[in-house]
């Protein structure tokens, strides 16, 4: 059921309804502007990925400024972001069933979707679909460049693929998927660059390989907000897919030489006990703020660390002159920015203590 919004425009910031999930405006808009000023001139672009911010509102916001399109996880958040005019979607992922891909297929009639594979049967399902449809489904194969998750090898696999979409007539062989996915939140700048190092060894590779073949390589996507700057300076990357980059999480901020980016998501929760000394409780336990990458931070408040997260609960400890008020609202930075958003139907956008915007999130909860 979708939620009634938390706040109205014009309120102050100490009369949302908690939990909330809160944007700094100022903060939000300076981090796109700087991944837009990061790849102007660059010949790479930005495909945001909307797993992060599952919101048509935010997506126009970043191909307002530059951004080819958008990244998706699942078909329903392709759905949701084409039903709020996102023009291009890429679903970095793979989809290997045929109801879904129907879906998708029925989709790139409003918008164009492009789809990942990483297998021969996959890529002939794909096919079987788009030609049953009627249309040329995009398709890019996806390489495991390190991170041991989805995608063949790089090299002559990648490019037997690639061979089998390309000779289909129902299919175009749109580039490579090439995301490492585990570097991003490697906690030193060294283990990152040596990750992404090997990633673009197997990225050339295969490029290379396509050439011989014949084959033109249009895409190569991958990268996030952990090591963009590395596939930037490798200059093999032609989309760049950061999502966490609008929001940034405690996880982001945890890393050695952290991206440049300022925090600007936050879950607003309220005090709602405060029974002895040393102790506060807020209204925002882990159904309201993920902590799978750790608990989350209290913002700008010394002195009062959150200490632990049950179902409804959220326990502060509280050093001696930090004590909150009773119905005091807190910030609190998630640990990790993704799934929080989740958890959540609307944004509140707040600037200068004010309430200015509420965004749906339209594309959440799409457990398909
Ligand atoms: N690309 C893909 C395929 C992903 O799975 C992710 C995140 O998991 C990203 C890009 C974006 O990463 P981040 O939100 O860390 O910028
Ligand atoms: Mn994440």
């Amino acid at each position: 059921m979708l939620q009634a919004p938390p706040a109205e425009p014009g309120m102050r910031e100490e009369e949302v309804d908690t939990p909330a999930l809160l944007i700094d405006l100022d903060a939000f808009e300076a981090n796109l502007d700087a991944m837009a000023a990061r790849l102007a001139g660059t010949g790479a672009k930005l495909r945001a990925h909307a797993k992060t911010h599952k919101s048509a509102a935010i997506a126009h916001q970043q191909m307002r400024r530059g951004a080819v399109g958008q990244c998706v996880q699942k078909v329903a958040e392709a759905e949701a972001l084409a039903w709020g005019g996102v023009p291009d979607i890429l679903v970095s992922n793979q989809v290997v069933d045929a109801r879904k891909l129907r879906r998708l297929a029925a989709l790139s009639g409003i918008a164009k979707v492009a789809v990942c594979a990483d297998d021969a049967a996959g890529i002939d399902t794909i096919a079987a679909v788009a030609e049953a449809a009627g249309r040329r489904m995009e398709v890019l194969v996806e390489i495991d460049v390190g991170a041991g998750r989805c995608g063949v090898d790089p090299g002559p696999e990648a490019v037997a693929l690639a061979g089998r979409i390309a000779a289909s007539p129902h299919l175009i062989f749109g580039g490579l998927q090439a995301y490492h996915g585990s570097a991003q939140h490697r906690r030193t700048a060294d283990e990152r660059r040596a990750a992404i190092a090997g990633a673009a060894e197997g990225v050339r590779r295969t490029v290379e390989q396509l050439r011989q073949q014949g084959l033109d390589c249009p895409i190569v996507g991958g990268a996030g907000t952990g090591t963009y700057e590395l596939e930037l300076e490798a200059g093999l990357w032609t989309e760049i897919q950061a999502g966490s980059y609008a929001f940034m999480d405690a996880d982001y901020a945890a890393n050695g030489a952290p991206p440049p980016f300022r925090q600007s998501l936050f879950v607003l929760a309220q005090v709602m006990s405060a029974p002895r000394d040393g102790v506060a409780v807020l209204d925002a336990g882990h159904k309201a703020v993920a902590v799978d990458s750790g608990l989350p931070l209290v913002w700008q408040r010394p002195g009062i660390r959150y200490v632990g997260a049950s179902d409804e609960h959220g326990a502060l400890a509280v050093e001696g002159g930090a004590r909150p008020k009773l119905g005091e609202r807190l910030r609190l930075v998630p640990g990790h920015c993704d799934p929080t958003v989740d958890r959540y139907d609307w944004y509140v956008g707040v600037r200068g203590g004010r309430v200015e915007c509420l965004w749906p999130v339209s594309a959440r909860g799409g457990m398909v």
